[in-house]
């Protein structure tokens, strides 16, 4: 049974991960430093897999914390990096916070890879590279533009100290997997994502309005260049893109990588604006949700969506739930985790 170390294992994509890989037979160690999730993910973990991960509180950003921890999975086979803070609002105003929590982490982990020997890594990167690509969908071989927030730099910077490490060295091999907008809840409704105070996301911030914890949600804009003016992003339910690293771990432990850094997007291909995302979200449930259209939110780009093909031709992995299971799904999760 391989080893695999889930960075951030408690967080929303880190969890759905770390289930998937313990129904695909992997023996998986979450660690973690609790600083945006809750140790009660792993009692969700162990109701959907019927088994608790052995879990590790560390912080990664601290070099000696993070020596302590390999000490203790010097034999792991893999390392899956979700550790990092996510709110691109945040990073805006706290740059430092930023760049000192995700980079420095992100080294931590590779040197004691290196020492260690542990060959293998997947890294959590983001469409974010992409900025306002020019040309749509967006493939692997895109432009990347320059950064529009410190928490997208993070990510930019994250791929190249991955591709310069193992330029220099053959020791480890790493695939970097881009997110689109992972959106959705383990169909369980077990596990979820789990915002602290007011949502930045559309989504939780739909399903809260919807909760009637939030008055109202606020549709950043509809003059944007697209058929109904707001916004398109492509929407990935969160346990297909769970799977995706699953695929992204397998292609690495049987040796089926071309190179020893590869890169994949990881979306649905589909395209879908705030209005359809609202008006999909009202169809699942029932539920008419108060809405007011507002200027548009500083940072946002018009349009993304993701071209999937090479996912699809070398994970041999395709996302396969549709927008309305995904949003059904956030709403029964919603309704769990309040108990409504
Ligand atoms: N959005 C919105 N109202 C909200 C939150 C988000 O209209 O309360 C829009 C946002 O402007 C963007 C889309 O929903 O067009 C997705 O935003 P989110 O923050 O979920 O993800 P992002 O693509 O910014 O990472």
């Amino acid at each position: 049974m391989a080893k695999i170390i889930v960075t951030g294992g408690t967080g929303y994509i880190g969890s759905h991960t770390a289930t998937e890989l313990i129904n695909s037979g992997y023996e998986v160690i979450i660690v973690d430093n609790l600083s945006n999730s809750n140790i009660n993910v792993l009692d969700g973990i162990k109701k959907i897999t019927g088994i608790k991960p052995v879990f590790f509180k560390t912080n990664l950003a601290d070099a000696s914390e993070t020596k302590g921890f390999f000490n203790h999975v010097a034999d792991a086979d893999a390392l899956i990096h979700f550790a990092a803070y996510k709110a691109v609002g945040e990073s805006v105003k706290h740059p430092l916070k930023y760049y000192r929590n995700n980079l420095n982490s992100l080294l931590n982990v590779l040197e004691n890879m290196f020492e260690k020997g542990i060959k293998n890594l997947i890294f959590s990167s983001s469409c974010t590279v992409y900025g306002q690509a020019e040309n749509l969908p967006v493939t692997e071989l895109s432009p990347i533009l320059k950064a529009d927030s410190p928490y997208g730099n993070t990510k930019q910077i994250s791929e190249e100290i991955i591709r310069d490490s193992i330029k220099a060295s053959t020791q480890i091999k790493a695939i970097s997997l881009r997110y689109f907008n992972p959106i959705g809840a383990h169909e369980s409704a077990e596990i979820g994502e789990l915002p602290t105070g007011e949502p930045n996301n559309l989504v939780p911030y739909i399903t809260q309005t919807a909760a009637g914890i939030r008055e109202q949600l606020k549709i950043f804009g509809n003059d944007y260049n697209t058929p109904d003016g707001t916004a398109i992003r492509d929407y990935i339910h969160v346990t297909d893109l769970a799977k995706a690293h699953t695929a992204a771990l397998q292609r690495l432990l049987n040796l089926e990588n071309k190179s020893n850094y590869e890169i994949f997007n990881i979306g649905t291909g589909e395209g879908n604006s705030v209005a359809e995302v609202v008006r999909t979200f009202e169809k699942v449930t029932g539920i008419k949700l108060n809405t007011k259209v507002v200027g548009r939110r500083p940072g946002d780009i018009e349009k993304i969506w993701a071209d999937v093909s090479l996912a699809e031709k070398e994970l041999k992995w395709k996302a396969e739930k549709s927008l309305g299971e995904a949003l059904l799904s956030a709403w029964i999760r919603e309704k769990k985790y309040r108990g409504i």
